[in-house]
């Protein structure tokens, strides 16, 4: 089990790295809060180039939000093609804009961004059927300027893998606030866009490619997996006589 200066280090010290393997990885745009929320639900589990994809395609598939709310969810996960989970997107952000309509007959959220962080938090949070942890983790990160890591089950199954989190996820938000404990604030929007970067590009979850990862060296799990396919092939060599 990796002690919590160990578990700072490493994290700190992968970020280089990865920096190395994935350079000019996309930094935040300015989006207004509305529009942030649905970017949010687009890009978890996603990265951020395709999340930018499926935005770009969506807002320009429909006229306005409202057009957007009477639609069918067939219709939104139409205009999202290519995006990992886009039907189960597409219902979130239909029962978000409809949430939102309801209680505002507006799609214009940009005065929670003034309310504090956790009074914003808590507002968003209010839109349950497309807010969840991830959402408002993003938006306090991206909109609010304040130190939050949205952590995504691939981002979550690296830092399994890593030995930075240990045991099952019982409690999201406190998971959250180890990992935010040890990213400093500055270097926030770095590692949530390189580690889902590796999560889904060489860290996936049937095939990890560890001899390709720039973190195999300190990861405990890509040294057994290592470890296993050089003893494989080993055991695979014709025997000499
Ligand atoms: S070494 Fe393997 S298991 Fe570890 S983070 Fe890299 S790809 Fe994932």
């Amino acid at each position: 089990m990796a002690a919590a200066t160990n578990k700072q280090q490493l994290l700190t010290q992968s970020l280089p790295l990865l920096q190395k393997k994935f350079p000019g990885t996309a930094g935040p745009e300015k989006r207004t809060v509305l529009d942030e929320v649905v970017f949010a639900v687009l890009r978890e589990a996603a990265t951020t180039a395709q999340a930018e994809a499926a935005f770009t395609h969506l807002m320009r598939s429909f006229y306005d939000w409202n057009e957007m709310r009477v639609s069918t969810i067939q219709e939104i996960a139409d205009a999202l093609p290519g995006l990992p989970g886009a039907g189960e997107k597409a219902r979130r952000i239909v029962g978000l804009l409809q949430e939102v309509f309801e209680e505002r007959y507006s799609f214009d959220l940009n005065d929670i961004a003034k309310k504090g962080l956790k009074q914003g938090a808590k507002q968003l949070a209010r839109y349950k059927a497309g807010v969840n942890d991830f959402v408002v983790a993003w938006v306090t990160q991206r909109s609010f300027a304040g130190h939050a890591i949205p952590l995504d089950a691939p981002t979550i199954r690296v830092l399994q893998r890593l030995g930075i989190l240990e045991g099952d996820i019982d409690d999201l938000e406190a998971t959250r606030a180890s990992i935010e404990h040890f990213i400093p604030k500055a270097k926030g929007v770095e590692f949530t866009e390189l580690y889902i970067e590796l999560a889904l590009a060489i860290c996936t979850e049937t095939h990890p490619d560890c001899q390709h990862c720039p973190l195999k060296a300190d990861c405990p799990t890509g040294q057994e997996i290592l470890a296993k396919a050089k003893a494989d092939a080993k055991a695979a060599k014709p025997k000499s006589r």
